[in-house]
Formats: C-alpha cells, sequence, structure tokens
C-alpha cells in the first residue's frame, strides 16, 4: 500500500476541533501519519493526494449494535408488539432454515450496506459465524458477539458448552480487524444459570460481552414480577417464573455479567440507581432510539446516562426492526427524541453525536487505542460525506450540516486501515449483485413462514 493523503473542506479529528480545508496523511501501513491544515502537510511523489473537494473528512462510523445476518427479515415484520415480534422472528428463522450460503449473502449485503453510508466498524450480535467471514471478505472491522440462548436452567450447561464450540470455531475467522465476544441473549431468553455460566468463561477467556437488557415492558414484568407475556410464554414451557431482581440491570449484576464492563444494547428503562450501576461498573450502553420508538419501547435517557458517566454510543439494530444502518440518521434522530423528550432545544449536541458515532463506539468495543479519533498513531479508518449537494449548502456549521442536513447516502468515501473500501458509489471489495438471488431465495422462504401465522 502507498502513503496517501486525503484532502477535504472539513476535517473532524473528534480529538480536535473541526479543521478548514484539512487533511489527514496515511502511512503505508494504514496508520495516521498526519492531521492538520492542508498547507502543513508533506507532498511528495510518494503520496497519493485525493482531493475530496467539498467534503467532511471524519473517523469511520461505529455501529455498536446489528445483526448482520437478518439482512433478509427488511420489512417481514410489521407492526408487531414486541414479544410477537421477537417470537415470530425466532420461528421463521427456525422454519427458513438459512443455508450457510444464505447466511453469508445476509452478511455480506449486511456489510455492503454498512460501507455505502461510512460505517467501517461494527459491533454484531450474531447466531451464525456468518458475519466473522463477511467481514474478513469486505475487509471491514468488527466484533462479534456469538449469542447464546437458553431460559431453561436445566440445560445451561448443554447451552454453554455449545456456546464454546462456536467461539472455537469462529476462532479461524478472528484477527487483526475481527475480535469474537459472547452474547447471552436477553432475560426472556438466557436463566440465571447461563448468565453466571457466560460471565465466568468471559472472565476466563477475556471475551467481550454484549446484552440486551432493559428493552421493553414485558421484559421487565417478567424480571421484577415474574409475569406478563414472556413468563406467560415460559411456563407453558413448564419453567418457573419467579421474581429474579429488583431490576433488569439488577439482574446483570447479580448473575456476575455486570462487572465484565459489558454493553448493555437498548437500556431503554433504567432508573437512577441501575444508572449509577452501570457508571460504577464501566459498562457501556449501545442506544438504538430508531429500533426502540418502531417497536414502542420508548425514548431511553441518553441525556441522564451520560450525565451519570456512563459511555453511551448508537447502534442500528437490524433491519428487521429499523429496518436502515443509516448510522448519520440514527444520531440525528436520536437527538430529536431526547429535545422531544425533555423539551429542550440543547439536549444532545451535534458535537456529543460526532463523538458517540466515532470514539464512544470505540470505547464500546474495546477499540478506543486503535479507532474513533485521527490521531497519529491510530489506525486510518476514515469516512468522507459530500457537502457540495442542494440539500446540503451552505455549511455554516459542519457538524450541524453532517447530523441535520446530510444524509447516508452522501457519504462519497469508506476507508478501513488504510485501504480503500468504497469510493464514488462503487464497493471495491465486493460485488452485492453475486449475492442479491441468495438472499431472495431465504426471504421467499422467511415470508411463507411469516404467512403461515397471518
Ligand atoms: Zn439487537
Amino acid at each position: 500500500m502507498r502513503a496517501a493523503c486525503y484532502l477535504a473542506s472539513w476535517v473532524l479529528p473528534v480529538a480536535g476541533a473541526p479543521l478548514r480545508d484539512a487533511g489527514v496523511l496515511v502511512g503505508p501501513d494504514g496508520r495516521i501519519v498526519a492531521v492538520g491544515p492542508r498547507a502543513q502537510l508533506p507532498a511528495g511523489e510518494a503520496i497519493d493526494r485525493v482531493d475530496l473537494g467539498a467534503a467532511i473528512l471524519l473517523p469511520g462510523l461505529v455501529n455498536v449494535h446489528a445483526h448482520a445476518e437478518l439482512a433478509a427479515f427488511r420489512g417481514l415484520l410489521e407492526d408487531l408488539p414486541f414479544p410477537r415480534w421477537i417470537t415470530t422472528l425466532r420461528r421463521c428463522k427456525q422454519e427458513a432454515a438459512a443455508t450457510p450460503a444464505e447466511l453469508r449473502a445476509a452478511a455480506l449485503l449486511t456489510c455492503a450496506e454498512s460501507l455505502a453510508v461510512g460505517i467501517t466498524t461494527f459491533g454484531a450480535t450474531e447466531d451464525s459465524d456468518a458475519a466473522a467471514a463477511a467481514l474478513r471478505e469486505t475487509g471491514m472491522r468488527g466484533v462479534i458477539f456469538r449469542e447464546v440462548f437458553g431460559p431453561d436452567p436445566q440445560q445451561a450447561s448443554a447451552a454453554l458448552q455449545e456456546l464454546v464450540q462456536h467461539l472455537d470455531a469462529l476462532q479461524s475467522e478472528a484477527g487483526e480487524l475481527v475480535q469474537v465476544g459472547v452474547s447471552p441473549h436477553a432475560p426472556y431468553t438466557v436463566s440465571d444459570e447461563l448468565y453466571g455460566l457466560v460471565a465466568r468463561l468471559a472472565e476466563r477467556r477475556q471475551l467481550p460481552v454484549a446484552v440486551h437488557a432493559a428493552e421493553a415492558e414485558a421484559e421487565a414484568s417478567l424480571v421484577v414480577r415474574g409475569e406478563g407475556p414472556f413468563a406467560a410464554g415460559l411456563r407453558a414451557r413448564g419453567l418457573a417464573t419467579p421474581p429474579r431482581a429488583r431490576s433488569i440491570v439488577a439482574l446483570l449484576e447479580r448473575t456476575g455479567i455486570l462487572a465484565l464492563r459489558p454493553l448493555v444494547i437498548h437500556a431503554v428503562r433504567v432508573g437512577a440507581e441501575d444508572r449509577g450501576l452501570l457508571a460504577a461498573a464501566g459498562a457501556s450502553v449501545a442506544h438504538c432510539p430508531t429500533a426502540n420508538a418502531r417497536l414502542g419501547h420508548g425514548v431511553a435517557p441518553v441525556v441522564e446516562l451520560r450525565a451519570a458517566g456512563v459511555n453511551v454510543a448508537l447502534g442500528t439494530d437490524s433491519v428487521a426492526s429499523n429496518n436502515r444502518l443509516d448510522l448519520l440518521e440514527e444520531a440525528r434522530t436520536a437527538q430529536l427524541l431526547q429535545r422531544a423528550r425533555l423539551a429542550s432545544a440543547s439536549a444532545l449536541p451535534a458535537c456529543e453525536l460526532l463523538e458517540m458515532v466515532t470514539l464512544a463506539g470505540a470505547r464500546a468495543l474495546g477499540l478506543a487505542d486503535r479507532i474513533g479519533s485521527l490521531e497519529p498513531g491510530k489506525d486510518a479508518d476514515l469516512c468522507a460525506v459530500a457537502i457540495d449537494r442542494p440539500h446540503t449548502e451552505p455549511a455554516h456549521d459542519p457538524l450541524a450540516t453532517l447530523f441535520h442536513a446530510a444524509r447516508g447516502s452522501d457519504v462519497v468515501l469508506t476507508v478501513v486501515r488504510g485501504r480503500v473500501l468504497y469510493r464514488a458509489g462503487r464497493l471495491l471489495t465486493i460485488d452485492p449483485a453475486d449475492t442479491r438471488a441468495t438472499l431472495h431465495a431465504l426471504a421467499a422462504r422467511l415470508a411463507a413462514a411469516r404467512g403461515t401465522s397471518r
């Protein structure tokens, strides 16, 4: 790889104030050498100059929560109450029985969609190995949180054994850019025993942990009172549903998960005590405002979480609930919902949104020493957003332009560790056309499975 100097009308280093007419020099090893005003950056025959013109250049976006293998679910599960949404999703998944080629297609299309909107890294909670392979194939960066399910305490050790086998298989896909972690799915699919076993495994193997938690009302009813639709479903399977903890965060604390500084996905229902526990544990939150709104869960108290000292990053969740993977739009939605909730004109300002989609995301995935800001020595994960379009002009304030005028479709460049993966509408490592027919075959079986419940 040759050294390259990317120049743009604005550079947002995140580590410092926005720079006008500036650039980023990337060494042949894919690391950042220098960030600064155009005039101060070295030139020469050994350096490729890439002048992006009227554009905002910033760190590659970090989407801390996605489900790459669910790409074929987009639009399939509209308007269902959450307990039915999740049981229908799981039943359709089971009945459609995706082939490895179909899971690969779904994961590759998720990567394609992500790269085209400037996402360079994602945290993916997955029930297969497809996403790890897709990240490697496309050259993206990510952490794969291998999911484990099991509400029956009697089957906790069998579920753990299966998880260990999956983790061992995934190790062959892991490497410089792809890491492997674990995700005990959610309180309504995981027993306290299984949480405890996974916590001990994660500690022993030093694995990052992600958990869906404090998302739904039905989940809180189950954990706190042993009641509600999830409790009824478990009792129908012969499982007891005693109250388990005074809150979902308290359940994570009691089972040993919270001590592992997990990525807590959703955290919509977290009171002051929960927020204090999350902060004291050094946990991060994956805030998914669009998915939370579309499923009727409400609005997470992001401003209060941040005030308590919790690292809050942004996730799209899957296209089964969102149905887009546009992190710039997600950030705008996050701000709008906080401002509507608090009747505030200043909550979650754009400088905080910028941190949430970059450095806070890197922190949440344990990657802040390598990515998340433009600083010499860090890996050159970059994206650039064109701002010479009718809907982005004029750019009085680059942050307002980025989050409130531009869209993911204005991204013109995506780079991971110095390697260009997307440029001016073209994906350079994959051709989505190769996988589309495979995805449609899976989508047709999912639709048939969905149809039987209508
Ligand atoms: Zn999720």
